[in-house]
């Protein structure tokens, strides 16, 4: 691709080079669109190219976190184990990349910075820190859900003298921690599939924990030959049920409610989905009513607690990583893990409360808490995601009469089916606030999403049309549906970066939709039936 610094002229600008613009620029080709995508990273991949840390791995299950659209890569890529490594995952993001020649029009190192409508023209101007410009008629945004790190603001980060490393932008190198004594600090997924493996090699780590939350064993295992070809005899009936699926990749659902069974029934279920049955996601399908009734939920919350008792030897450290009531059993993202709780039974391992003493600063040589100082050779920062919304807004995007989404967006991210956003005409978002995205695999929700973007596309284009916008009042009207669904659940009670709770000062909202995958794709495939309504095409 040309580096020049003149304004590149294509009819569609895709940012970012995960999953989702790789798959997005793959359907242009198809349809004819010139289009490049501008990518910030040295390489593509998103998540799986920057989550390098040491235990990430996905928590679907390969055969289903991958795409679907070509029934010869289904067939030629083997996968190793059933929830698929990082590095197996970057692999095959790549071999995606090499197989469908997509590389030619991807630019990498390429961090945009702004995007701009520009109403006489129906086009927008995209500019890169590099100081280019490219014009497109659409921009489509495929920046990632969990891609913008939550770097917490911690005194005396830039002082530590060991070393010090982010699970979000982890280094191509091997870090060795042989010998160390390591802090890990935050205790979401990632931190959860890290600590076992840190906890293996280095002479000592403390594990700082504000808030406790579930997780679940994987159960994970390598994938057979025989399981591999048994798979892709039947893929397509695999694929199928997942589509129907709720989350978009099918786990065994049992439709009872967890209240009309017997305590004896409700425990064998649970401990079937704990021990067999493929493990991890399949918990939170263990009954119709987990995330809808609270005391559903409760039962599922002491079932875990129990299992952490009895895994946990030192009753304090059991108590201490046993999540509170004011936690729903799944209102936060699932930890998925393999030996987490067990992890704590290690003489090398120490857990450490940081609500009841929180970290006051990072020193030279460790960190200091309210109430004690610990020396450290390497600090790791497993501290999250401005989820969903931070990549959007980290970037100045401006749609008619030169509003900021920032601005629009200032109580709360607005869309139409999660796609588009009233006010920023031919802009759309892949996998955006208000469609089911992280609540899904992701695959498939970006699979739908760019399918979807790139039919209206050609709809624009049959119709002779330059501009297509979501309508204001369909944008309304979808909110309020998002809000109300989820209102139904449990899910807005948990502080969960679903809510953008990790964040301070971001609007509590919960963002994803939770009516589920089949019930999404309905609503949106209608909205195209019906010549797209809620959209104006002029
Ligand atoms: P990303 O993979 O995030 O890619 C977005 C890309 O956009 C990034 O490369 C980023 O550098 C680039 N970008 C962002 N802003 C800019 C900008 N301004 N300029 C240029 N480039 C930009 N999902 C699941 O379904 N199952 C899982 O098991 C699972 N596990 C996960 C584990 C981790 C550790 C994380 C972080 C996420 C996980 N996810 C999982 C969610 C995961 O993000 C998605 O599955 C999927 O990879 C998203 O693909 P994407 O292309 O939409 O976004």
């Amino acid at each position: 691709m040309a580096t020049s610094k003149s304004k590149q002229k294509f009819d569609a600008v895709i940012v970012g080079a995960g999953f989702a613009g790789l798959y997005q620029l793959y359907c242009f080709r198809k349809i004819g669109l010139t289009a490049c995508v501008l990518e910030a990273g040295d390489g593509v991949g998103g998540t799986w190219f920057w989550n390098r840390y040491p235990g990430a791995r996905c928590d679907v299950e390969s055969f289903d976190y991958s795409y679907s659209f070509s029934k010869e890569l289904e067939q030629e890529w083997e996968w190793s184990e059933r929830y698929a490594p990082q590095e197996e995952i970057l692999r095959y993001i790549n071999h995606v990349a090499d197989r469908f020649d997509l590389r030619r029009d991807v630019q990498l190192n390429t961090r945009v910075q702004q995007a701009i409508f520009n109403e006489s023209g129906n086009c927008w101007t995209v500019t890169t820190a590099n100081g280019e410009a490219f014009e497109a008629k659409f921009c489509i945004m495929a920046t990632g859900c969990l891609s913008i790190p939550q770097k917490p603001s911690i005194k005396g980060l830039d002082r530590f003298k060991g070393e010090l490393y982010y699970s979000s932008s982890w280094p191509k190198h091997t870090v060795q921690f042989a010998g160390k004594k390591v802090g890990l600090i935050g205790t979401g997924s990632s931190g959860v599939q890290m600590a076992p493996i840190i906890a293996e090699q280095a002479a000592h780590l403390t594990v700082f924990q504000r808030t406790a939350n579930f997780s679940v064993p994987a159960q994970n295992e390598p994938v057979s030959r025989e399981l591999s070809r048994e798979v892709k005899a039947h893929y397509a009936e695999r694929r199928a049920r997942g589509r129907e699926a709720i989350t978009g990749q099918y786990l065994s659902a049992n439709d009872v409610s967890a209240l009309e069974v017997s305590s004896e029934e409700r425990q064998a279920e649970f401990e079937f989905r704990w021990r067999g049955a493929g493990g991890g996601f399949r918990m939170l399908r263990a009954f119709s009513d987990l995330l809808r009734d609270k005391k559903a939920n409760k039962y599922a919350s002491e079932f875990i607690a129990s299992k952490i008792k009895n895994i946990v030897q030192d009753p304090a450290v059991a108590e201490l990583l046993t999540p509170k009531p004011d936690l729903p059993f799944g209102t936060k993202r699932l930890c998925v893990d393999t030996n987490y709780y067990e992890t704590f039974n290690r003489p090398n391992v120490e857990l450490v409360d940081v609500k009841a003493s929180p970290i006051e600063e990072i020193t030279a040589h460790g960190l200091r808490t309210q109430n004690r100082e610990f020396e450290l050779d390497m600090v790791v920062l497993a501290t999250g995601f401005d989820a969903m919304t931070g990549a959007l807004l980290q970037i100045d995007i401006r749609g008619i009469g030169d509003q900021p989404l920032k601005d629009k967006w200032a109580h709360g991210p607005r869309t139409y089916l999660g796609l588009a956003i009233s006010g920023f005409p031919n802009l759309f978002i892949i996998t955006g606030p208000g469609s089911p995205s992280v609540l899904s695999n992701m695959v498939h929700s970006i699979e739908t999403h760019a399918n979807w973007i790139t039919d209206c596309i050609s709809r624009i284009r049959e119709r002779g049309c330059a501009r297509v916008e979501a309508n204001g009042s369909a944008e309304d009207k979808w909110v309020d549906h998002v809000n109300e669904v989820a209102n139904r659940t449990l899910y807005p009670i948990g502080n969960s970066w679903y809510v953008g709770a990790n964040i301070p000062g971001k609007p509590r909202i919960f963002m994803p939709y939770v009516a589920g995958v089949p019930a999404y794709r309905k609503i949106i495939e209608e909205v195209a039936q019906k010549d797209y309504d809620g959209f104006v095409f002029s």
